[in-house]
């Protein structure tokens, strides 16, 4: 049987809003808002669902198994960091993120004058063309802990495929 020349991921995160003073970052972009996410990093559920999504992939854990949230380095922790290192995990062994699909789901703040912002940060993150990105959001309506604003939740499904040689 011939190796797959295409694989794909998913990740899913949730952080619980409340972190009075703390910055709210979503996809690495700082979003103004009353209050941030409570988390042991700078608890950015978009980074930590692609991140988880690019790891996933490839079959290599998640986020808690490279980044415990025991150890005191990450604490605070730029997101960001884990999203490059699960990505150059990817291209050292020989794949490339082909596209990229997101949801956040916030009741509050409202995310639409945001999405195109985020997908862009995260493509530079990345290192990926703009359009190999995308960030969708949707309200809680109302309902669950996103819809009672008790939390911000994001998934993200990656396409990876095979570098090819020369
Ligand atoms: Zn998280």
């Amino acid at each position: 049987m011939n190796p797959p020349q295409f694989r794909i991921g998913l990740g899913h995160d949730t952080h619980r809003l409340g972190a009075v003073g703390k910055p709210l970052l979503l996809g690495g972009v700082l979003v103004p808002h009353e209050c941030g996410l409570i988390g042991h990093s700078d608890a950015d559920p978009l980074l930590h669902a692609i991140t988880d999504a690019i790891l996933g992939s490839l079959s290599l854990g998640d986020i808690g198994d490279w980044f415990p949230n025991t150890d005191p380095r990450w604490k605070d922790g730029d997101s960001a960091l884990f999203l490059r290192h699960a990505a150059t995990e990817l291209v050292n062994r020989g794949w490339e993120i082909v596209n990229l699909d997101s949801i956040v789901h916030a009741e509050r703040p409202k995310l639409g004058p945001f999405k195109r912002q985020i997908e862009a940060h995260i493509a530079t993150l990345l290192g990926l063309p703009a359009d190999r990105v995308s960030v969708k959001a949707k309200s809680g309506e109302a309902v669950g802990p996103v819809g009672r604003g008790e939390a911000i939740q994001a998934e993200a499904v990656v396409l990876v495929s095979r570098r090819s040689i020369g």
